[in-house]
């Protein structure tokens, strides 16, 4: 069984149905989800055009299966959803990254994970510091370190359960 992290962002249509959607469908894929964390609502960035905000959660997630074959279950649920490739950081009805999964590197063309960009992200590591505060990053550092690091600039608001 391999134990991970998927990162869940939506900024186009019903973001919030799409989440609910996207759990549901990899629930039912065999993709079992252990804990989500809070939604948050996010400034886009990394992009050149105006865009509307995103939701962003991640995902503590259990998976019998190799790590490609997740990718594939992810890439199956951003289709299903509406997910259309145009251009380099286009806005998104569904993307799921693969974050982190427990003792796994890999590096290919397809897939990279740990997800070489996933620190830099404050959409990334805030969803994530709710569901593992005390986990160590690729670069060493703790979670929550993280967090108060990058600050909450591009964090416009937390959905209190
Ligand atoms: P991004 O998520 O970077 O905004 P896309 O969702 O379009 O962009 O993904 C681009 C490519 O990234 C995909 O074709 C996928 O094969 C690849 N990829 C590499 N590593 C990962 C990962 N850890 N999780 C998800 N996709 C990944
Ligand atoms: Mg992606």
């Amino acid at each position: 069984m391999m134990r991970g992290f998927l990162s869940l962002g939506s900024n186009l249509g019903d973001r919030e149905a799409l989440l609910r959607e996207a759990m549901d469908r990899l629930a039912r894929r065999h993709v079992a989800i252990v804990q989500a964390s809070r939604i948050y609502e996010t400034k886009p960035v990394e992009v050149d055009d105006v865009q509307g905000n995103y939701l962003n959660m991640v995902l503590r997630i259990a998976f019998e299966g190799d790590p490609f074959a997740l990718l594939d279950v992810c890439r199956d649920v951003e289709i299903a959803l509406g997910r259309v490739r145009t251009y380099e950081h286009a806005p998104r009805s569904m993307d799921i990254d693969i974050l982190l999964l427990e003792g796994v590197e890999v590096n290919d063309a397809r897939l990279r994970v740990p997800h070489p960009r996933m620190e830099y992200r404050a959409f990334v590591i805030h969803p994530l510091a709710d569901v593992a505060p005390d986990l160590a990053l690729p670069s060493g550092r703790m979670v929550a370190d993280v967090r108060k690091e990058l600050g909450k600039d591009e964090i416009l608001t937390v959905w209190d359960r």
